[in-house]
């Protein structure tokens, strides 16, 4: 029999020990270990014992043989990682580029860092005569606070602790004073905190669509025949995907599965939330990024109890270990913050088909505008594509009015308003209807810049530009750096130098020159920093605390606002003219999103976007709702250029604080590259987008190709050559079809 050698991995919350050891498997080991095993093996000098993680299996030895150390056993308590998980972890550093240890601490709950919260009882032992004489003995000795503890065990047989050290003012000697006697035990009981507290409610099962039902019959059919695929469901707002999804949960519950509904971090809404609990009451729980370290390692612990059938979450929650996972829901799948943005970089919609894989479960992903992945995917096949084509809860669509600005400047109006939307606005404000008004930028203003000159004002350190805040003062928003708004250019001396004058606040305090008593709500990254505060400023505004809501793209999800019946979307550019590839996609997004805000309840509803492009196809398809031909141009463009999802596409960008390192390593690594495979299309390198953070160096170059694989092998190239040359004070890190660069 061939000897086998085992790589594992030393502690999984150490940078430090960021590799692996070989170790022999001995022989009684050979057939209970496999990836994932906890395992005892000497380590060190000292061959002391400890714990590791098996991360492969292979015959091949890369030392001595005769050297090797032999594993030495199995821990005395069970504590491996799941295999799942493991697989997952391999999987995902392959694919998206990072270290074994990096994606197990993607995949793995954070350890507990935070004690859990204890219910401690002290219960009695000594039966009541003798608990009443102990009291007597202590009376006489004037032992006030024992006694008042004793009289209280005469009465009650157990105590809560914290009653004891808190009410009755009893001290923790004291108590263990007459524990010593055999009088009382302290018991402990763990409980797991649900960080949502609602109680399940009324069950409402709607009759279903026929469009409804056809998809749960569909799904369910693939499911049951052991076919289980991913799905991807295009519907509207209001076409009921989320009855859908319910329903399709509360199947999988009864084939004793579990689900996992992914939903961006921001349309985690009290009321989406209240949804769910109604529906599957103590059997759903939440994650997201608000819980503690110590919450969301108790979810975890739930999941993998079994005392939780359904997790509700953004990216993360898709790591929640199930012991049998049949559904995974990704609401708005198009959502950029389903891509990771530290290393490993993954992106939730492909990880989640894996994890499927893993479990042997269907993957449901929906959207009112599906990303132009999910779309080309379910075209070619690769998904199967379900549409809910109407609006269950009734309401029009509303009508679009688009608005040149240019227009708007010939003819005098230098208004942030146009007149048309002036006219709407005045109109719903006469009839006590409520306006949304939507800005895709936060702060108090945007850049300044000299009006002489053109010189922009910017951080010494990011090379991004200060924004404008209350009090004068040019804030960096990445690093933080802050400086007093300069009187004179500090270019050309001119004092024209202004601030570009489309912020929230800026908007707040025009429209209230303009409607003077107009009461206004503002959403934006500085009114919403502390928790709850979003859902405050949403269920203010839905209570008709406000006749206006001014916001940031924060304001485009969420809550359905009945009595808005107008939405204005101040400058539809600010997002189109991104540096990205992606920046006529996440414009039609916005654009649709936004519109579609107006006329949710029984009034019909209107929109105005206000652009200086009026004849770009992201408007002109967002104003006509029109995702298919928005789609045919935008893929048209992506297959002229080749860029995902036409093709794939792979960032490698290098981070360092001397410019000239940084900017020699990336021309280095490409030309390796470009040597090794020379049929690649490479870009670069430059510097980044935002070159510089921190006084931290960014370089990029790109890859694109037609395979993702070829990509993985880039990837490979790149880390295989890097573990030569050794760089000091460089990093790298990989973006495989970057969504935000
Ligand atoms: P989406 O997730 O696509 O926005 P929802 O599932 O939230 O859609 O449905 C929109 C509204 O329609 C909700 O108020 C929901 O309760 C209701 N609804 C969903 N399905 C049905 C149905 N079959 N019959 C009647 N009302 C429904
Ligand atoms: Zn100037
Ligand atoms: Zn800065």
């Amino acid at each position: 029999m061939r000897t086998l050698y085992a790589d594992i991995i030393v502690d999984i919350s150490h940078e430090k020990l960021d590799k692996t050891f070989q170790y022999r498997i001995p022989e009684r080991l050979r057939d209970r270990l496999e990836p994932g095993a906890c395992v005892m093996i000497p380590f060190g000098n000292g061959n002391r014992l400890i714990k590791g993680y098996v991360v492969s299996i292979g015959d091949q030895c890369q030392f001595d043989p005769e050297k090797i150390k032999e594993i030495a056993g199995l821990p005395e308590k069970e504590t491996g990682v799941e295999d799942k998980m493991i697989a997952l972890a391999a999987w995902i550093r392959r694919n998206y580029g990072c270290t074994m240890i990096q994606a197990l601490k993607t995949v793995l709950p954070a350890k507990q860092t935070v004690k859990k919260l204890e219910h401690r009882q002290l219960v009695r032992l000594m039966s009541r005569e003798e608990i009443v004489s102990l009291l007597g003995e202590c009376e006489r000795k004037k032992q006030v606070a024992k006694a008042r503890l004793l009289k209280t065990l005469s009465e009650q047989e157990s105590i809560p602790y914290e009653w004891v050290t808190g009410k009755l003012g009893v001290s923790a000697a004291t108590v263990n004073s007459i524990v010593k006697v055999g009088a009382a035990k302290l018991v402990s009981s763990e409980s797991y905190r649900n960080p949502v507290k609602v109680q399940a409610g009324e069950t409402t099962y709607n009759t279903l669509s026929e469009e409804q039902q056809y998809i749960i019959t569909e799904v369910l059919a693939d499911f049951d025949a052991g076919k289980q695929q991913t799905y991807l469901i295009h519907g509207i707002t209001g076409s009921g995907k989320t009855e859908v999804y319910m329903q399709l949960i509360g199947e999988m519950i009864k084939k004793g599965r579990q689900a996992i509904v992914l939903i961006p971090e921001i349309a985690l809404t009290y009321q989406t939330l209240l949804r769910f609990y109604q529906r599957f009451g103590d059997r759903v729980s939440v994650m997201n990024s608000t819980l503690s370290p110590g919450e969301k390692y108790d979810q975890c612990e739930r999941a993998k109890a079994g005392e939780i059938d359904v997790i509700i979450g953004p990216r993360s929650a898709l790591f929640t270990p199930f012991p049998n996972l049949g559904l995974i829901v990704m609401d708005e799948e198009q959502e950029n913050s389903y891509k990771s943005e530290s290393t490993p970089k993954y992106h939730a919609r492909e990880t989640a088909m894996e994890v499927a894989k893993l479990y042997g479960a269907s993957v449901v992903l929906g959207s009112a505008t599906p990303s132009l992945e999910a779309y080309y995917r379910a075209g070619k096949g690769e998904y199967r594509l379900f549409h809910l084509t109407k609006r269950l809860t009734g309401g029009e669509l509303p009508t679009v009015h688009t608005v040149d600005l240019r227009q708007e400047l010939q003819e005098g109006n230098r208004s942030i308003f146009s007149r048309k939307l002036q006219e709407l606005m005045t109109d719903r404000l006469s009839k006590g209807q409520q306006t949304i008004l939507f800005l895709n930028r936060r702060g108090y203003a945007g850049f300044v810049s000299c009006r002489a000159c053109g010189e922009v004002m910017k951080c010494p350190h990011c090379d991004v530009s200060l924004s404008e805040h209350k009090g004068g003062r040019l804030i960096c928003h990445y690093c933080g750096y802050m400086q007093p708004m300069p009187k004179l250019c500090p270019k050309c001396g001119s004092k024209y130098i202004l601030g570009f004058k489309a912020g929230t606040q800026q908007i707040e305090d025009k429209l209230k020159e303009l409607y003077p008593g107009v009461r206004t709500l503002r959403m934006d990254a500085d009114t919403t920093r502390t928790k709850d505060s979003y859902e405050k400023i949403l269920s203010a505004f839905a209570n008709g605390e406000a006749d206006v809501l001014i916001g940031t793209q924060m304001i485009v999800k969420g809550h359905d606002f009945p009595k808005v019946t107008l939405v204005g979307i101040l400058a539809a550019d600010l997002s189109l003219n991104a540096s990205d590839y992606r920046a006529g996609e996440r414009t039609f997004q916005l654009l649709t999103q936004a519109v579609g805000r107006a006329g949710r309840g029984a009034l019909p509803g209107e929109a105005v976007i206000q652009t200086y492009q009026p004849d770009h196809y992201a408007i002109t398809c967002a104003a006509a709702q029109d995702y298919k031909s928005f789609y045919e141009e935008e893929i048209l463009y992506r297959e002229l250029s080749g860029y995902p999802p036409a093709a794939h596409m792979l960032a490698v960008q290098i981070y360092g604080k001397e410019e000239e390192n940084v900017k020699q390593l990336a021309q280095r690594l490409a030309d390796v590259v470009k040597s090794n495979m020379d049929f690649l299309q490479i870009l670069g390198p430059t510097p980044a987008n935002i070159s510089k953070i921190n006084d931290i160096y960014r370089y990029v170059f790109y890859a694109k190709h037609a395979e993702y694989d070829t990509l993985v092998a880039v990837k490979d190239c790149v880390e295989e050559t890097l573990r030569q040359w050794q760089p000091r004070q460089l990093s790298i890190q990989f973006d495989f079809d970057p969504v935000n660069v």
